[in-house]
């Protein structure tokens, strides 16, 4: 069981949530064994987005911020893809470069393992 990390979780005022014997409630932050926000650390769209706009700006200041274009260039453009709709004969799975729009077939079997690379 953990925590929902939403620093508002708190404040949403819900059955579940509620603690504690009659006359002397308080509301608590949810807890849970499975979280289905956040990468399993929120329990609601609401608690990420509360996370996000008390702590996006220090999370971004600290893992460090995207200052320069980050460039996908020929070496890095390389995408795999398939082509339905061919004769049985024909090449259906090949790499395809986003830059120089050059094609490259490679097997099926290859195409399914995501450990395969080009070797450009
Ligand atoms: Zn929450």
């Amino acid at each position: 069981m953990k925590y929902c990390q939403g620093p508002l979780c708190h404040t949403y005022d819900t059955k579940d949530r509620k603690r504690g014997p009659k006359g002397n409630k308080v509301n608590q932050t949810r807890r849970r064994s499975n979280l289905y926000y956040m990468q399993g650390n929120a329990c609601s769209l609401q608690c990420q987005d509360d996370w996000f706009k008390q702590f996006g700006e220090q999370a971004l200041n600290h893992f460090g911020r995207i200052t320069q274009p980050i460039v996908l260039e020929e070496h890095n453009a390389w995408r795999k893809q398939y082509r339905w709709g061919y004769g049985d004969n024909e090449d259906r799975h090949y790499f395809y470069n986003m830059c120089t729009g050059e094609e490259r077939n490679i097997t099926e079997q290859q195409y399914n393992d995501n450990n395969y690379t080009l070797n450009t």
